[in-house]
């Protein structure tokens, strides 16, 4: 087993990013009180959205982290957690040299972000039972594989990824390895924040825009150790959180009941609409899932798909992806909205 806590991070930075000078806005030079600010351009007639909002975030970051058991600098806010994927690439990836590794299926912006930054995706699929081949990953990795991309619980699959392969993963892989837990809230599956300490390579993502229910919002978190989390703050630009989101999840973070109630209303409706989905004698399989969606596998799902639309009802057509022939993700909706979608289903003839 390698001793992670001899990692030495600055070696997986891209060499561009190593020489940066980081642009310094006129709110991030200025630290303390002031009653004047005359710094910015700012239109001083109309308050208080006239100010550029704390490119830190710090009162967020501080509740933050004292909800999740971690140090303020060891937190990142970014424009949805997509916005921290992006960075990640572009942080340790050498565009037209270095690449990441994907497991799919999996979630799709790992590739895409790639992709924009001209960086290579080796991808080594999960095997049936949706499950990473570690000796697979860890056997192609090398000196341009800076990045591997663990998604746990699963999209579109909706399994946990089991803890001891990912621990296996992150013991093993010499560069950086992101395990994006979007939906684990609704997993009975322990996060991998308490391990941020353990493993110097480690990035664990979370959003609010699933369990919290705030995708409009555009607020995703990144933990890693404090040095990872300066190399986000480098890069990132400057007012990636704008105030109405601050303000906005600042106010829904104090009221800390909400998330543990809707959480449990959705895994209540999941449990039925997967007992209903079940007697539809159409679908082959209805996997089980550990978020708020739904994978379930048919003979016909593009003609399933398309009577769902023309019903005025969308699903998630993942037929074409990777070991999901015959698939659609499915997110469990309120009670009203399951109820509608099996009687729909209940009169598809094909
Ligand atoms: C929905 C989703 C996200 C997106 O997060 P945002 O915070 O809305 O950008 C990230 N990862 C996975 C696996 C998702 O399914």
């Amino acid at each position: 087993m390698m001793i992670k806590q001899k990692m030495d991070i600055s070696s997986l930075v891209a060499p561009h990013i190593l020489k940066l000078r980081p642009y310094s806005s006129a709110r991030s030079e200025f630290k303390g009180t002031a009653k004047v600010f005359l710094d910015a351009n700012e239109n001083p007639l109309r308050t208080p959205y006239n100010r550029y909002p704390d490119p830190l975030q710090l009162k967020l970051k501080n509740i933050i982290a004292s909800n999740k058991g971690c140090l303020d600098s060891q937190v990142f806010l970014g424009n949805g957690s997509d916005e921290a994927i992006d960075l990640i690439v572009r942080i340790f990836c050498k565009p037209y040299e270095d690449a990441i590794i994907t497991m799919p299926p999996t979630y799709g912006m790992y590739s895409v972000s790639a992709a924009i930054n001209a960086v290579e995706n080796i991808q080594i699929p999960l095997n049936s039972d949706f499950q990473p081949d570690v000796d697979a990953v860890l056997s192609v990795q090398n000196n341009q594989t800076k990045v591997l991309f663990i998604c746990s619980p699963n999209n579109p699959t909706g399994n946990d990824i089991e803890l001891d392969k990912i621990i296996r993963l992150v013991e093993g892989f010499s560069g950086i390895v992101v395990v994006d837990e979007a939906y684990i809230d609704f997993s009975e599956q322990s996060s991998m924040l308490s391990l941020l300490e353990k493993y110097p390579n480690l990035i664990v993502l979370q959003t609010f825009s699933k369990a919290w229910g705030l995708a409009a919002i555009r607020l995703g978190m990144a933990f890693a150790s404090e040095e990872i989390i300066a190399w986000f703050n480098k890069v990132k630009p400057p007012y990636n959180v704008n105030t109405l989101t601050q303000e906005y999840a600042l106010n829904v973070l104090s009221n800390k009941n909400t998330l543990k109630q809707d959480v449990s209303k959705i895994l209540k409706e999941r449990q039925e609409l997967e007992k209903q989905l079940n007697t539809l004698p159409f679908i082959l399989k209805v996997y089980s899932s550990a978020t708020n969606f739904i994978l379930i596998r048919t003979q016909s799902p593009d003609l399933i798909y398309e009577y769902l639309v023309s019903e005025g009802i969308i699903v998630r057509n993942r037929n074409k992806v990777l070991l999901c022939a015959g698939c659609l993700r499915i997110t469990v909706g309120t009670k009203e909205e399951n109820d509608l979608l099996i009687s729909k289903l209940k009169g598809f003839k094909k």
